[in-house]
């Protein structure tokens, strides 16, 4: 049986090894402790409980994931309002309301006042044909209308999804999610969520599945350089010593863009990056908010730091994209604004109000969550191929069409794996 030697256990290498299991003898090589890399889980010493190193929010137009997650018997950790329903609060104006959006294609929601964004016009959906017609040049800010709509949904959907402002961020790029998503109707839009951690759904079960097929995982085990000879990688250096490959054996780069042109000389990649901060608040009580928090278990803010509150139990976790222009604020002053900014939004929904004291709290900047994601950077993404016959390159970096996502991490693995001659069921994902 040939080997493939995949580096780096984030959700790309891991889509590719659990892809390539039962094809093949997987050798996984993970720098750090444990498998997950940008979206795991953690015990927090200062919280005293297991919190995410960042809230993710996937979309049920996500065919790689939820493949994914049923090929582990996962799917059943997300959880979910199990419909296309987004809670916002505005705290400029202090006030709420509920996005609900139709099942289908066509778009009912937008004639329903109950069901759409407040104040918007039918004119302002324009903006959505503009995105998915726009060029490789064009950035988010100039296919947005000034308006509620702007404003109040595709504005911050941009930030969140691109994590970079809108007015740097590649409209072609978000064209693509567009098209997946808000052109396909709510079905394609259901919110889902780690129920108790990004590991729990998308690092332990891929682990248990790795260890049926006998793959071996190499934690704590850095690959330092790769030897290249006649066009093929032939060795990898690391940390335990050096790895000679069989002549049948072949090589997924599955790291961080940084790490890979470093690893493989001559390949480009995104150079510039976005920080994510994620603020996570452990209160004394369980939480119980009402109506339609209770049902989504979320809120998205607009007009304030904090974008995105998930509801657990007796946490609160708040996420910030785009966060480089927060870069110069203190610890203390994130925290201490996005907590008044929870009293603000929370409290009016919540059984038990949240105390005016900050809780015990902790700040998480991510400084290199994502590449940048502008028309020049999304340019510089390679494609699975190297110029080595043995050699992909996975990661959410690599050229997806997708921004920086756990679907397009996913995907990469995938398309690594069939550019490599394996079975991929992406060609089937594809199709689907
Ligand atoms: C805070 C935050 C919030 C996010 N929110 C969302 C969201 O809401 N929705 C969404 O879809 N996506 C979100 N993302 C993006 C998502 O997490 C990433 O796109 C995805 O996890 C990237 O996976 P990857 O495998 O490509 O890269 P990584 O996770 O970076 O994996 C690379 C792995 O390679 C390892 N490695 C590096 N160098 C070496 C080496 N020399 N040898 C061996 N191993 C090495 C690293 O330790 C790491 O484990 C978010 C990301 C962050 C950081």
């Amino acid at each position: 049986m040939s080997r493939v030697h995949i580096i780096g256990g984030g959700l790309a290498g891991l889509s590719a090894a659990v892809e390539l299991a039962p094809q093949a003898q997987v050798e996984l090589y993970e720098a750090g402790p444990v498998c997950g890399g940008r979206a795991r889980s953690f015990h927090d010493k200062a919280l005293d409980t297991v919190i995410d190193n960042g809230n993710h929010l996937m979309l049920s137009a996500n065919p790689c994931t939820f493949r994914y997650l049923d090929l582990l018997g996962a799917r059943h950790t997300l959880q979910g309002p199990g419909e296309p329903i987004f809670p916002w609060f505005d705290l400029n104006e202090q006030r709420g309301w509920t996005v609900r959006l139709s099942p289908g294609k066509i778009p009912f929601w937008l004639l329903s006042k109950r069901r759409r964004v407040p104040g918007m016009t039918l004119k302002e959906t324009t903006a959505l044909v503009r995105l998915m017609r726009a060029d490789d040049d064009t950035v988010v800010s100039d296919c947005l209308a000034e308006g509620a709509l702007a404003r109040r949904l595709l504005e911050p959907f941009a930030v969140s999804v691109m994590n970079t402002p809108s007015n740097e961020s590649s409209a072609a790029l978000l064209g693509n999610v567009v098209r997946r998503t808000l052109a396909q109707g709510g079905q394609a839009c259901c919110p889902w969520m780690a129920a108790h951690g990004l590991s729990e759904s998308f690092v332990t079960p891929a682990l248990a599945y790795l260890e049926q097929y006998h793959a071996s995982v190499h934690t704590g085990t850095r690959v330092a350089a790769l030897r290249y000879e006649r066009g093929r990688v032939v060795a990898l250096e690391t940390s335990s010593g050096e790895v000679a490959l069989g002549a049948e054996d072949s090589v997924i780069m599955a790291v961080p863009a940084p790490v890979a042109t470093s690893l493989l000389p001559g390949l480009d990649g995104p150079d510039q990056f976005e920080s994510i901060a994620n603020a996570h608040f452990r209160l004394p009580f369980h939480l119980k908010p009402r109506g339609v928090v209770a049902q989504a278990r979320f809120v998205g803010l607009i007009g304030g730091i904090a974008e995105w509150v998930f509801v657990h139990d007796d946490v609160l976790s708040v996420t910030v994209s785009a966060a480089n222009r927060y870069a110069d604020r203190s610890q203390t002053e994130m925290l201490e604004t996005i907590w008044s900014e929870l009293l603000q939004a929370l409290n009016p929904i919540l059984e038990e109000p949240l105390p005016q004291l900050m809780p015990t709290a902790r700040l998480i900047r991510e400084k290199r969550a994502t590449f940048a994601a502008t028309p020049e950077q999304n340019r510089r993404r390679p494609g699975a191929a190297t110029p080595y016959i043995n050699l992909a390159l996975a990661g959410d970096w690599t050229d997806t069409g997708l921004p920086a996502t756990i679907e397009g991490a996913l995907q990469s693995g995938l398309d690594a794996v069939a550019l490599l001659g394996f079975r991929s069921e992406r060609t089937r994902v594809k199709a689907a």
